[in-house]
């Protein structure tokens, strides 16, 4: 019995090898944030209107089938590549907000200064005519 099992699964991890020769194949970011969406809009499609969750769920899905088994490889992996690229300009975009400086004039000498915002009460000293002053930021 066992053995029938063990031919009859490596026949067909062999049809499976076969088939997938020469194709994509691969679970990456792109086929993994797709299934992510997914997965999500099977949570929320009863939340949705006009089976939206059930069609952005479907085109996910139909899409990583599509990327998973091209034949196209390297325009897949450019693919794959630029999503990177604009996830982290997209991460870039939100530190940036965060990482922005206030800028403010020194009280004697109208000297133009800055410091990175969010850090409450500072104790500045001008650099110009080292006049210390306490400033919100
Ligand atoms: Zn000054």
């Amino acid at each position: 019995m066992r053995s029938i099992w063990m031919q009859r699964l490596t026949k067909f991890y062999q049809k499976y090898t076969y088939s997938m020769r020469g194709r994509y194949g691969r679970a990456d970011h792109i086929n993994k944030a797709l299934l992510i969406v997914w997965a999500v809009m099977m949570i929320f499609d009863r939340f949705l209107p006009f089976y939206i969750g059930n069609i952005l769920a479907l085109a996910a899905f139909a899409l990583v089938l599509y990327r998973f088994c091209s034949k196209k490889i390297y325009p897949r992996s450019n693919e794959n590549q630029r999503f990177i690229q604009w996830i982290a300009q997209v991460k870039n975009f939100f530190k940036g907000k965060q990482g922005t400086y206030r800028y403010f004039k020194c009280p004697e000498c109208k000297q133009k200064m800055r410091a990175p915002k969010g850090r409450g009460k500072i104790r500045v000293t001008c650099k110009n005519c080292h006049t210390q002053f306490v400033k919100k930021v």
